[in-house]
């Protein structure tokens, strides 16, 4: 995923930076924050990553994590891929 300066930018209005985590201080629907690109939803963890791995592509089979356990932490290197797990969704 290409992230333009657009969103780039959005992003960035649309968190709290600490010298510890990055809170996201964005839009949210069922306690999952998202960010509107081109129509669809994206989760702000996703742009952080992307931002800090601009080369590599994003797995759909993995979700990101946060090392520090803040729910609302957006901090690329707080930030770690995890398997998606479709066993025990509930
Ligand atoms: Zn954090």
């Amino acid at each position: 995923m290409k992230i333009s300066d657009k969103v780039k930018e959005e992003f960035f209005n649309n968190i709290l930076r600490t010298n510890g985590c990055w809170f996201w201080i964005g839009k949210k629907q069922h306690g999952r924050a998202y960010l509107l690109v081109d129509g669809k939803r994206i989760s702000p963890r996703r742009i952080s990553w992307q931002l800090a791995h601009p080369d590599e592509q994003f797995d759909e089979n993995f979700i990101l994590k946060t090392s520090c356990m803040e729910k609302d932490c957006v901090r690329d290197d707080h930030l770690y891929l995890s398997m998606r797990s479709y066993s025990n969704a509930t």
